[in-house]
């Protein structure tokens, strides 16, 4: 069985992010989201744990074919210690390739077996990204357009909100 991981920041998880994973599901048997905890954006705006949720409720459709977990350590340790040997990533412009580019390498240098696949965004997603989700939410837009179906923003808007209190 071919697996991969999708790893990312996922804050949150997007119609964008569900187009990569669908395209990924034709590579692969199986893909695990994997939710990293970015050294540069170490607090977020949803918590880990409503990250992982927002993503349950996306990949619902999928199944058993689709799994999420959460880590910390370095991507290539954490396909190490689920024995996997593949890591998609999106593409949507030339700066999305540098960017990944530069993780590939180092990744292909921690280890030369794991290989990194990237899935292009469909045009009708390539201008979606979690920061623009995030700056509607943050000025009360909906965000509904550029969420993955399924997904119920408000509700996590909710969530995220009674853990201040
Ligand atoms: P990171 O913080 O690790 O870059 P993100 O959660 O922002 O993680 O994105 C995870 C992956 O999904 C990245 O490879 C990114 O380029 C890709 N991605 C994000 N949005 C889209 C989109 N709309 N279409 C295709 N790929 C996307």
């Amino acid at each position: 069985m071919r697996t991969a991981i999708f790893p990312g920041s996922f804050d949150p998880f997007t119609a964008g992010h569900l187009d990569v994973l669908d395209s990924a599901l034709k590579l692969f048997d199986k893909v695990i989201v994997a939710v990293g905890y970015n050294s540069n954006k170490t607090t977020g705006f949803f918590p880990v744990d409503i990250r992982i949720k927002i993503i349950k409720d996306a990949i619902k459709p999928y199944g058993e074919r689709v799994d999420v977990c959460c880590y910390k350590q370095l991507t290539i340790d954490l396909c190490h210690k689920l024995g996997v040997n593949f890591i998609v990533r999106g593409l949507r412009t030339t700066t999305d390739f540098e960017f990944e580019g530069v993780i590939a390498q180092a990744n292909r240098v921690l280890d030369p077996d794991v290989v990194t696949v990237y899935v292009q965004a469909s045009h009708e997603y390539s201008f979606i990204s979690s920061t623009v989700v995030r700056d509607l939410l943050i000025h009360n837009g909906d965000a509904t357009p550029f969420m993955p179906t399924g997904v119920d923003i408000k509700k996590y808007i909710k969530a995220k909100k009674e853990l201040k209190k």
